[in-house]
């Protein structure tokens, strides 16, 4: 017998659901049918590829045994089992970051925090909401010793060998005093129906009752033992649409994902010809919480001929699409299909790129209201899609939004190219963007000022860090060329005559701010795209490095900060005053000032803040 201590972080866990989730412990009795479901289908699949099994008579099943006298209750299943080593790896540790992501996700409300349970990985430690003490007696199939792993949910667990005939499992769940709730065999009905009904093995109770036999004086009393199927145990995605509502397709959606939220929209599809398969996917309402994380949990699980074969395989669907969740069960797969191979596999190659068809199609006909939820949720993956699914990017380009200066919410790029067609005088096929960081500073931005007089649309980008990688890599959508404003001459710009005109025409002042700035700006020059504010910045465009940017961003190395020009507005009165300006000290303080505010403006970190307020002050101390 060898006692051992959890990792802290389970002890952790531990804590949190016996105090925190402990108004929704029912979901307990899930997570431990969901375990017991995979279990078997982990068998299941043994059984078809391992001619060790092959012959061996085997009737699956879950059984929910009730005893009272015992005050437990107990989760069977003759699955694939555990040996020692198993118990150990998957009840003893929490592989991945499980733990961790999950308490970070944690929001105080017990429903939706019960919920991140089963998303997490850690779902059997929520027995431990109900129980005092629980036995894990398992048999891995093929091997001979039983092990049995105990624990009470404080900070120590037990492994021992024990005796047990059958491969598989059994989950003894000794209740705490005050869970009566889970003796009654009706309310325990209620639950599995509730999240696993549709889990593809029957469920049975095994319960005792007394029953009344005869009548009057020949009435007999007599504990009888009840076994009673409570699931449909079919496989819901094969049958046929018509026969299936949409609450099947919701329940189904729950079971399937943990979510305790309807789905936005799913799609079924029965294919026939060439390749025969089903697919049912679903588009969660909320984006699951793990889509940002290296270690997200794939969301796709592959059948073949309803055999489950793996839920661990991250590239079933493209990578963008990791939000989807569902299932594909194809016929012309072999069972024993190497998953190590799955990603070369032609068959499963021509359902992925069908079913990715199939998905943006779905999406791109949304109804208005749940497209809108649609962006808001996963307009980062469309644009992750933009980037990397050459095949599908004219689709993925008539999904996505941005913001816009013409349009309240968002516009599609169709909508844009309309509106600019209809543009008087519409020459230049060109679809502007802005992008950074705050959508309020590039709202005010000095650089949209010559479009807003010239009463041209550009686009608000502001998922700075995606935008900045994939807007450049779209190139053109329908001939309309993509350009961003900071990096081009404004609209109705001089002619290359005049602008050296004017060039000359402000030297005297453009020197001297260059003198005072020094290396804090590369140039410093005239310019005629602002109209409301003295100044503005710009990345200097023609630095070796500016087109260098994406190469940096693409290796995930941080971009080197550009150089930046400041470009000074003539007409404004601020720039005629400084012109005039005799004093040198002033000259130098307003020099600052105009970098600083222009840098500002662009929602760019100023190197002395303290400085910049204090010249301001100055400034204004003396004006008033
Ligand atoms: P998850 O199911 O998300 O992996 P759990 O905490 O529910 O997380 O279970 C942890 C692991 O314990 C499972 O991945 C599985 O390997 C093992 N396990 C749990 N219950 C059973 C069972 N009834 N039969 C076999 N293995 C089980
Ligand atoms: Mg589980």
């Amino acid at each position: 017998m060898a006692k051992h201590q959890y990792q802290t972080e389970i002890g952790q866990l531990l804590q949190l659901m016996t105090h925190s989730l402990y108004s929704n412990k029912e979901i307990f009795i899930r997570e431990l049918v969901s375990n017991a479901n995979d279990a078997l289908d982990k068998f299941n699949y043994l059984k078809l590829t391992d001619a060790q099994f092959k012959d061996m008579d085997w009737d699956p099943k879950i059984v929910i045994r009730f005893d009272k006298d015992d005050n437990s209750i107990s989760i069977i299943d003759n699955g694939i089992g555990m040996n020692e080593q198993d118990l150990m790896d998957n009840l003893g540790t929490i592989a991945k970051s499980g733990t961790k992501a999950f308490v970070e996700q944690m929001t105080g409300d017990a429903k939706k925090d019960s919920n991140l349970i089963g998303q997490f990985g850690v779902g059997f430690y929520s027995v431990f909401m109900v129980a005092d003490n629980v036995d894990v007696i398992t048999k891995k199939a093929g091997e001979e010793q039983a092990y049995m792993f105990s624990s009470d949910g404080t900070g120590e667990f037990e492994v021992k060998p024990v005796t047990k005939d059958e491969h598989g499992t059994i989950i003894y769940i000794k209740l705490k005093e005050d869970e009566k709730e889970f003796h009654d065999t009706w309310r325990v009905k209620e639950i599995v129906k509730k999240y696993s009904d549709h889990i593809p093995y029957p469920i049975y109770l095994k319960y005792e009752t007394e029953e009344t036999t005869g009548e009057g004086d020949d009435a007999k009393t007599e504990t009888v033992t009840k076994f009673e199927q409570v699931n449909d145990a079919t496989a819901l995605w094969r049958l046929p649409k018509s026969e299936l509502k949409d609450e099947d397709y919701i329940e189904f959606y729950k079971t399937l994902s943990h979510d305790s939220e309807e789905p936005m929209t799913w799609l079924h599809t029965h294919a026939e010809g060439s390749l025969e398969y089903t697919t049912l996917f679903y588009i969660p309402h909320t984006a699951p919480m793990d889509i940002f994380r290296a270690d997200f949990q794939p969301g796709t699980k592959l059948y073949v001929k309803r055999v489950f074969i793996t839920d661990d395989e991250k590239e079933l669907l493209p990578l963008y699409l990791r939000f989807i969740r569902g299932i594909i069960d194809s016929e012309d797969l072999p069972l024993n299909v190497s998953r190590e191979l799955l990603q070369e596999n032609r068959v499963l190659a021509n359902i992925k790129q069908a079913s990715v068809k199939k998905i943006l199609g779905a999406i791109k006909k949304l109804p208005e209201e749940k497209f809108d939820r649609f962006i808001d949720q996963y307009s980062k993956l469309i644009k992750e899609g933009i980037y990397t699914d050459h095949t599908n990017k004219e689709l993925l380009l008539d999904i996505v939004r941005y913001k816009s200066t013409k349009v309240e919410g968002m516009t599609s790029l169709d909508a844009y190219v309309q509106r600019a067609g209809e543009r008087e005088g519409e020459t230049d096929k060109h679809i502007y963007y802005l992008i950074g960081e705050d959508e309020n500073i590039l709202r005010h931005s000095p650089l949209l000022e010559a479009y807003k007089k010239a009463d041209i649309e550009v686009l608000i980008l502001d998922d700075k860090e995606i935008d900045e990688i994939v807007t450049p890599a779209i190139g053109a959508y329908k001939e309309w060329e993509l350009k961003d404003i900071s990096t081009i001459e404004a609209p109705e710009a001089l002619s290359e005559e005049e602008q050296k005109e004017l060039a000359e025409k402000h030297k005297k002042i453009t020197d001297k701010l260059k003198e005072i700035l020094g290396d804090a700006v590369k140039e410093v020059k005239v310019t005629t795209r602002l109209s409301d504010s003295p100044s503005c910045v710009v990345p200097d465009s023609s630095d070796p490095m500016a087109g260098m940017a994406h190469v940096f961003r693409q290796m995930g190395q941080e971009v080197p900060d550009l150089p930046l020009v400041l470009e000074i507005n003539p007409e404004h009165e601020m720039i005629q005053k400084l012109e005039k300006i005799k004093k040198q000290e002033k000259l130098e303080a307003a020099a600052w000032v105009l970098l600083d505010s222009a840098k500002l403006a662009e929602g760019l970190e100023l190197d002395d803040k303290a400085a910049f307020a204090r010249r301001v002050t100055d400034l204004l101390g003396k004006a008033l």
